[in-house]
């Protein structure tokens, strides 16, 4: 295909620009690829998310681009949080964690990564740019787009699209795994009592099979408050998950009191988190999945943008191992599966089985709160949440 008025030639389109493209687009900054990412939404735009960071996100983006972490800690939307508080059963244990966790609201802070992207690479951003159809051929891909004339070529398409990707759903055989997902919703408040800038708060409740409800620090004196459930609990017991945040509060008396005066400063608003434990389909010939596009969220604490950022970086590598042979088959796209499993997927299964385990054992729960005193088991806990 040649360059005209109506097609826009790339070595790589990475479509989404949340934690996962971004972090995919910095990682390629000295490989001299021509790159674009296409993102529907215009920025800055919200993401449905606790705004919880882990440390890994930020140290895999600091090794990507020297100097990120400094930054970002003195980004003025950044919190930089050192204890977590469990509260169960009337009883609560503050974990005083190995190393820091972050909160930053995602409006600024996918911003943020997308001015990163900008400063820091040649890559061409189209935001308010919705996908159509995308096609695979043995020589490249192409993507039209909705209400446009505009078509993209380029020889390899990245999906990091999130949890409704039409990358996947166009280029896989993917379907929604309910025992696999989670709803969550959440909403701000001001006025929670008893907080403060560093510490995290998660409420467990043993109506709702040991699901939490989160209450984290934002910065602006708020708190991002939420709660999730597992899809097929959702659909297997008919929950209103709306409905179920609000009775959540009823469930503890904690939680009434420390809401007691809080006001709720945005509507409660819901979205999907796709949990990895097994890898299912995250590439093939010309595409890889990342981020949520390739379900890697926590199946335990349902937190995802580290592992985002993580899958970013390692289809990056995989994208410079490609172009330096040429090989964009399906087959030479598994050695992107095969980083991703022992980098991440291994560690979501031991998530995972931790998960389940405390759902069928509740009772483990009391137990964990015994022992979670000692230091070497807090760490092995910080090391699967
Ligand atoms: C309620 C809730 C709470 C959560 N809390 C946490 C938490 O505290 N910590 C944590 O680490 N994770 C949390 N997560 C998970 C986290 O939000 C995701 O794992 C993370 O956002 C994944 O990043 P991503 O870049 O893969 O996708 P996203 O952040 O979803 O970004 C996808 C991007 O693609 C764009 N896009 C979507 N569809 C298309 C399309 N068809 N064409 C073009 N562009 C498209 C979107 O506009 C967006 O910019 C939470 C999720 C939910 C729902």
């Amino acid at each position: 295909m040649t360059e005209s008025a109506d097609v826009k030639q790339y070595d790589v389109l990475i479509i989404g620009a949340g934690p996962s493209g971004t972090s995919c687009a910095l990682a390629l900054h000295q490989a001299g690829l021509k790159v674009a990412i296409i993102d529907k939404s215009e920025f800055p735009r919200d993401k449905v998310c606790g705004e919880l960071l882990h440390k890994k996100a930020v140290e895999t983006l600091n090794a990507i681009l020297p100097g990120f972490e400094k930054d970002f800690i003195n980004f003025s939307k950044t919190l930089v949080l050192k204890h977590t508080t469990v509260h169960y059963k009337g009883k609560s244990l503050t974990f005083d964690w190995v190393s820091e966790s972050y909160t930053c609201p995602r409006l600024e802070f996918d911003n943020y990564l997308l001015n990163t992207v900008r400063k820091y690479t040649s890559t061409d951003i189209f935001t308010a740019t919705v996908p159509d159809k995308i096609t695979v051929t043995d020589d490249g891909v192409t993507l039209t787009i909705k209400n446009s004339p505009v078509i993209y070529s380029a020889k390899i398409i990245i999906g990091a699209d999130g949890a409704h990707s039409t990358v996947a759903k166009q280029l896989t055989e993917k379907t929604l795994d309910r025992a696999h997902y989670l709803g969550a919703v959440r909403a701000y408040y001001k006025n929670v009592k008893n907080t403060d800038n560093v510490t995290s708060e998660v409420f467990f409740s043993s109506k709702y099979n040991l699901n939490y409800l989160w209450v984290f620090p934002i910065e602006g004196n708020l708190s991002n408050v939420g709660f999730g459930l597992l899809s097929s609990n959702i659909s297997e017991n008919k929950i209103n998950l709306k409905e179920s945040f609000y009775d959540y509060f009823k469930q503890s008396p904690e939680l009434a009191e420390k809401f007691a005066d809080a006001e709720q400063v945005s509507t409660l608003e819901g979205f999907g988190v796709p949990l990895g434990s097994t890898i299912g389909t995250v590439s093939g010939k010309r595409f890889m999945l990342i981020g949520d596009a390739a379900s890697l969220s926590n199946p335990l604490s349902g937190t995802g943008m580290g592992n985002a950022v993580m899958s970013g970086k390692i289809a990056a590598d995989q994208l410079i191992r490609s172009f330096k042979a040429n090989d964009f088959s399906a087959e030479f796209m598994k050695g992107y599966d095969n980083v991703l499993q022992s980098s991440i997927v291994d560690g979501l299964y031991s998530s995972y089985k931790a998960q389940r385990t405390l759902s069928k054992l509740p009772f483990l729960l009391d137990i964990v709160f015994f022992i979670g005193k000692n230091k070497r088991i807090r760490k092995y806990i910080q090391s699967i949440v």
